[in-house]
């Protein structure tokens, strides 16, 4: 079954506002086990809006229509839909005693443009909205499904939760399902991970293979069409399985949220082990990012930033000004470990441009990493935009923990 999605509203066309609702909504869809081929975004304009229905009813069998249920003259979706089903508006007497039940709540005088809120067309089955005003609502003409859902994100979601989901899964003839997964990927670039992949990509039908290259790493989305779940989740595994022979030292986790200082944090503390760190001209981004994770003060104590050359100077105790070099970065990781008293101290150094050697370029990464009487090092350059860089150090830093 094909769906197509209509995104009502000038300010979105404009670029104003981004079109989050689409997101969530294809993500929702293709869950579902919906067809996405086509989105639409149109402006309040009641002929463009008939034209897009109409060019979207000629290919999808459900028409997702977003915004312009509201109560002013530019919301005019109801009205345009309604004419296009050749069918009329009327009050939903469930949505208008929400309406008037809400302005009575609240002592403030109810306007009859908000009684509009509570419109629906005849024929249609009534979405109540749980989060607002506007009632959405879907109707059939022809055998394409129109669902009206309301423009403002958190009413949309809240609709699409509570009442739209059985609704749409009644529409889809045979239940198929779509689930997925999402694996990520840490010390390899998204060319070298699909050319590894290639093989597998090439000969993807279901389950499909999708890389998303992010900043310094890359996810891929794994997903199968089935008719049970369990059928799907073994298709998973089963690439998930031949994914890993080719590519698996990279992986670190699941998750379409998941980051590699959750992934650290959750390992330090399987482990029991403890962790201090030290960085320069990050300036407190790799500390900052382990502090956001829920109980990280259990494994993480702590560190230092010293961000000029007379701090990490002073802190060594040296008069030596040469201090973005492989032993000084030692010398840091030891220094913290020592001083906070943890299992690990990690020091992580990048390169800016005042300091750049034809030995260490700007854009290099330095890190140590110590445990134990061990020390050890790496780096790496990147050659894009400081920020990039910045988070690059931050990421893999954190990774060769992993290692
Ligand atoms: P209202 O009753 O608030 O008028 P509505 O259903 O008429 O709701 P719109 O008027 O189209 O919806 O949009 C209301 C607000 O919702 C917009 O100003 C915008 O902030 C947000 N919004 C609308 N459409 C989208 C979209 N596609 N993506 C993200 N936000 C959106
Ligand atoms: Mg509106």
């Amino acid at each position: 079954m094909k769906a197509e999605i209509i995104a009502v509203g000038t300010e979105i066309l404009l670029g104003e506002i981004v079109n989050t609702n689409a997101t969530y909504l294809s993500q929702v869809l293709t869950e579902l086990g919906f067809d996405l081929y086509h989105q639409q975004v149109v402006g309040d304009n009641e002929a463009r809006l008939l034209s897009s229905i109409d060019e979207a009813s000629s290919r999808a069998d459900l028409v997702v229509l977003c915004g312009g249920l509201g109560p002013t003259e530019d919301d005019l979706t109801k009205q345009t839909v309604a004419k296009y089903v050749d069918s009329e508006l009327m009050y939903d007497e469930v949505a208008l005693k929400h309406v008037t039940d809400y302005f009575v709540y609240s002592d403030r005088p109810m306007t009859e443009n908000n009684k509009q809120q509570a419109l629906t067309i005849k024929g249609a089955t009534t979405i109540q909205n749980p989060a607002g005003l506007a009632c959405g609502l879907l109707i059939e003409k022809e055998k394409t499904h129109f669902l009206l859902l309301p423009g403002p994100p958190r009413e949309m979601k809240k609709m699409v939760e509570v009442g739209v989901l059985s609704l749409l899964s009644q529409l889809l003839p045979n239940k198929t399902k779509l689930v997925s997964r999402y694996l990520r990927f840490m010390g390899i670039g998204e060319s070298l991970l699909v050319t590894e992949l290639s093989e597998l990509i090439e000969a993807q039908t279901n389950p499909t293979i999708a890389p998303y290259a992010k900043s310094n790493e890359v996810m891929l989305r794994i997903a199968a069409k089935c008719e049970k779940e369990s059928e799907g989740y073994a298709l998973l595994d089963s690439i998930e399985e031949k994914i890993k022979v080719k590519v698996g030292e990279y992986f670190y986790g699941y998750g379409e949220n998941l980051t590699i200082e959750e992934t650290v944090i959750s390992l330090l503390s399987e482990k029991n082990k403890t962790l201090a760190i030290i960085e320069t001209t990050t300036g407190g981004l790799c500390q900052s990012r382990l502090s956001k994770v829920v109980d990280s003060a259990k494994v993480f104590a702590g560190g230092r930033v010293l961000y000029s050359d007379e701090a990490i100077c002073s802190y060594l105790e040296t008069e030596d000004k040469r201090v973005y070099t492989e032993e000084t970065t030692r010398l840091l990781a030891q220094k913290i470990k020592e001083e906070m008293k943890t299992t690990y101290g990690l020091c992580v150094m990048v390169v800016d441009e005042s300091h750049a050697t034809s030995y260490f370029p700007k854009g290099t990464i330095l890190l140590s990493l110590v445990v134990g009487d061990k020390t050890y090092f790496d780096k790496m350059i990147i050659n894009r935009d400081f920020e990039y860089v910045k988070d690059g150090a931050v990421k893999h830093s954190l990774n060769y923990l992993r290692k």
